[in-house]
């Protein structure tokens, strides 16, 4: 992706403000002479910034504006360790709901609309995000936060809600509940806005067909904002991200160097405007690419693929990036094939070998799905696998996230 001159300018801007900080990034670019970046090569050639580095910021070492100009702070979740604080300034914040405005006029809000949201309030940037930005545009928020599906049926009835503001799990659970209790006809939704979570094709049919209602992807990561820096259009090909506010650049996630669009790799994100905690070269860890060419709905903002999966997720097998999200694709379009895998990959005798265990649906020959996934598999990602049909059940199931993938070259 081609970097504008006018993000040039506001990322040279950008790192002589931070370079003579004494906070985190001053730090970080002691080495660098800023003014010898002239360019988007000379940019290409600076540090990412990684999730640990913000962690050992914790708690406000990110903070690259004087204490009087901090109105709030989020944080991204502490599960896997010390939490990351972002400060915002008001600006920060007044940006923020902007560019969520405009990913609700990207999906064909107004202000007549009644925007229901169900994702938390909190440190976590969710529920406040949705909010200021429906309210910038004038419309009228159900500030639901999470849970209690009876209240939060009751409100949708009776308020009328027309767009529901969900993660992928919870709008299918509601579509559910309103299929179960029958009240499908005092519903008025028109519009899902969905996020934060990857999901499959198959998920979104079931909650647009049964909800009857269009669905938009939002993206967004507590780090850079929060959600609403891009979203899907009316066109379902990949979401528009608001380039005036960020820089994005996709690189491979082994070696860091930058590939060309429409290539998958790593999202990596630079802000541009941010003053609380400015970015530079974020890894976000998230897996997709940039979308050549313009987009049918007319909109110039610049396109990336819905997120493919996360970049622990992905092994390279004979050159060609392989990751869940491919083989669950190949896996939907074979009729007796379960949702249930493990790929193995094992080095013999110079060469790697590839072995995917699929559980099969009851009463399925096991040959013609075997040789049908064969086949998918190497039509559509390019490499030969042995296939090994299980029963349902054989393969092991967790309570956390099921690791699909064993590499076991190393
Ligand atoms: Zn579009």
């Amino acid at each position: 992706m081609k970097m504008k001159e006018s993000q040039f300018i506001l990322i040279k801007e950008q790192l002589k403000n931070l370079k003579v900080q004494k906070g985190f990034y001053g730090e970080k670019l002691k080495d660098t002479d800023v003014e010898s970046i002239n360019s988007q090569e000379d940019f290409q050639k600076l540090p990412f910034t990684w999730k640990g580095d913000l962690r050992e910021a914790y708690p406000l070492g990110l903070q690259a504006v004087p204490d009087g100009e901090v109105v709030r702070i989020h944080s991204s979740s502490g599960t896997t360790g010390t939490p990351v604080i972002i400060p915002y300034t008001a600006k920060d914040v007044s940006d923020w709901a902007e560019m969520f405005c405009r990913c609700y006029e990207t999906a064909g809000l107004t202000k007549f609309d009644r925007v229901h949201i169900t994702p938390g309030y909190g440190l976590w940037t969710a529920g406040i995000g949705f909010q200021a930005g429906a309210e910038k545009l004038g419309a009228m928020v159900i500030p639901m936060g999470p849970g209690n599906t009876d209240k939060q049926l009751k409100m949708m009835m009776d308020m009328k809600s027309t767009v529901l503001c969900a993660t992928s799990s919870y709008a299918l659970l509601l579509a559910e509940e309103i299929e179960k209790r029958g009240i499908k006809d005092k519903i008025y939704l028109k519009k899902g806005i969905i996020g934060s979570e990857r999901w499959g094709e198959k998920m979104r049919k079931r909650i647009a067909g049964e909800l009857g209602v269009k669905l938009y992807d939002i993206y967004g990561l507590t780090e850079v904002y929060g959600p609403g820096i891009g979203i899907s259009c009316d066109f379902e090909c990949g979401m528009h991200m608001w380039d005036d506010y960020i820089y994005f650049e996709i690189v491979d996630p082994k070696t860091g160097e930058n590939l060309p669009d429409g290539e998958i790799g790593e999202l990596v994100i630079t802000t541009l405007k941010k003053e609380g905690a400015p970015l530079i070269r974020y890894r976000t860890h998230d897996l997709t690419r940039v979308i050549p060419g313009d987009c049918p709905c007319g909109n110039k903002y610049p396109r990336i693929d819905t997120i493919l999966g996360r970049t622990d997720d992905m092994v390279k097998v004979k050159g060609v990036n392989i990751f869940p999200s491919q083989i669950e694709e190949v896996l939907s379009g074979v009729e007796g094939a379960s949702s249930e895998y493990q790929f193995m990959i094992d080095h013999l005798n110079g060469r790697d070998i590839c072995t995917l265990f699929v559980e099969t649906n009851p009463g399925v020959n096991k040959y013609a799905a075997e040789i049908e996934i064969q086949n998918k598999f190497k039509s559509s990602i390019g490499i030969s696998v042995e296939v090994k049909p299980t029963d349902i059940g054989e393969l092991p199931r967790s309570e956390k996230k099921s690791t699909r993938i064993f590499d076991n070259r190393y």
